[in-house]
């Protein structure tokens, strides 16, 4: 069922590394999609006042034009889902801070095979969802740090309940971990990012028995944390 939604999704890959663009075409075809490629920065804004596609793979350092102002220009006439790709995994940090608007980040290196998922995972998102899990949008009570769903409710602690306000009132962006310890210690202590991972930790398996057939709370590698209900994905659907 996966397969069919997908077969026709059209992927714009801009990537200087001619290599590399090869490679991705021949997973992505082999995955079912349709690509286009560019490997200057200047040709694709005016491509795509022409034509559409359906998620874009956007490095970061291209000849013509950086990915950066490729990305801003695109969030001025378009919302489709943007990813990016950095050489260095220090830099997303640096990149969510700017918020640009895209949808996920990867680093190089990379396996095909991986880019292929997240691209999946992407587009899942870009779609409309289920309403079982619609319906599972969680009730907030900042008075009792309570969370209630689907009739049950689980009580949190403060710093747990805080982490999920930040990440519920803004629906599918990514925090990196230093801007969730901004916003959760205002008295700038020092905290290590383990801490803010433990405490997600406590809170997802929290969520996890409150609402068992939803992924509410995602990791992105290398960059943060999401708030995005989903349902929850067996292993085979997400090799499929
Ligand atoms: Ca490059």
């Amino acid at each position: 069922m996966m397969n069919t939604a997908l077969s026709t999704k059209h992927i714009l890959i801009v990537e200087d590394e001619v290599k590399l663009t090869r490679l991705l075409e021949d997973y992505l075809h082999n995955a079912a999609f349709k690509t286009h490629s560019f490997a200057n920065g200047l040709e694709v804004i005016p491509w795509l006042k022409e034509n559409s596609v359906d998620l874009i793979l956007l490095d970061l350092m291209l000849p013509g034009r950086d990915g950066l102002d490729i990305c801003r220009e695109i969030r001025g006439f378009s919302a489709v889902p943007i990813i990016m790709v950095t050489a260095r995994i220090e830099e997303i940090d640096r990149l969510l801070g700017l918020e640009l608007g895209a949808d996920d980040y990867i680093c190089k290196p990379f396996s095909p095979r991986e880019v292929v998922a997240r691209i999946k995972a992407v587009l899942r998102r870009a779609q409309p969802q289920p309403v079982s899990i619609q319906s599972s949008i969680l009730e907030l009570d900042p008075f009792s740090f309570r969370i209630i769903a689907g009739g049950h409710e689980v009580t949190l602690t403060a710093v747990e309940f805080q982490l999920l306000q930040v990440l519920y009132q803004h629906p599918g962006r990514i925090f990196s971990r230093v801007q969730l310890m901004d916003r959760i210690y205002q008295d700038h202590r020092i905290v290590s990012d383990r801490t803010i991972d433990s405490h997600i930790k406590k809170l997802r398996k929290k969520l996890n028995d409150l609402l068992p057939e939803a992924e509410l709370i995602h990791s992105v590698y290398g960059a943060g944390y999401r708030y995005d209900p989903q349902p929850k994905i067996t292993v085979e659907e997400y090799l499929s």
